[in-house]
């Protein structure tokens, strides 16, 4: 029997919608500007012709229930949501084509990639990595997953995200720059896919700060809900 020098972390889970299984997470991938309109938004226009997407990742310990309520981040003035799509991938996949897509999906979460944008972008601005603005400690709120079922590969339907119940995000599946058989044959030609693996699709237009007190709502059609409190900083 093995023996550990302390207590191994728990693998995080995630609920599944009917189901009391729960989906072990293995990786997070977020894609990066992967809607027209964040892309200028951001400064950074995206070219589909030219371009490919691009991925950065957050550690599996960084999930957050949807509902919970997180402490404003340490380090950052400047905190924001970005409400995305997750596909939870549900059987592995290497060099896949898109017809592959509807099999290796298990199925779809409503997330925030929560971000510390000023450190984002002092990072990107000098072309070092980002870690700090977003791969820290639960910046990756997920809500329950909703199994693929008869939704198949999802392409179209409502993405919308409120604060203390103002719209601030409002846009349609249909304008991701990659959908989501583009995204598996890519992130595929780089990593072995496996179960467990999330990917968070990114976010349209309207991302902004928020503040201790503010609650967040997001919803995507036909997917579910996501929600977070803005706490005190610690
Ligand atoms: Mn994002």
């Amino acid at each position: 029997m093995t023996h550990y020098l302390f207590t191994p972390p728990a693998t995080p889970l995630l609920p599944v919608r009917g189901n009391t299984a729960r989906f072990p997470v293995r990786r997070i991938f977020c894609v990066g500007r992967n809607y027209h309109a964040h892309a200028v938004e951001m400064g950074k226009p995206v070219d589909k012709s030219t371009a490919r997407p691009f991925y950065f990742t957050k550690s599996p310990s960084t999930l957050v229930d949807s509902g919970a309520t997180v402490p404003y981040p340490t380090g950052t003035s400047n905190y924001h949501f970005e409400m995305e799509l997750v596909v939870a991938i549900g059987e592995a996949g290497f060099r896949v084509t898109e017809s592959d897509a509807q099999r290796m999906i298990y199925g779809y979460a409503a997330g925030l990639d929560m971000t510390r944008r000023d450190l984002q972008l002092v990072a990107r601005d000098q072309g070092r990595p980002w870690d700090l603005g977003k791969d820290f400690e639960k910046s990756a709120v997920c809500s329950e997953i909703i199994p693929i079922g008869n939704l198949g590969v999802l392409s179209t339907g409502a993405i919308a995200l409120q604060v203390n119940g103002e719209t601030k995000q409002s846009a349609d599946l249909s304008q991701l720059i990659w959908n989501i058989p583009e995204l598996l044959v890519d992130l595929t030609q780089f990593y072995h896919l496996e179960p467990g693996d999330i990917i968070y699709t990114g976010t349209p237009e309207g991302v902004g700060a928020v503040k201790t007190g503010d609650h967040i709502t997001g919803q995507i059609a036909n997917v579910g809900d996501v929600s977070l409190h803005i706490g005190a900083a610690e």
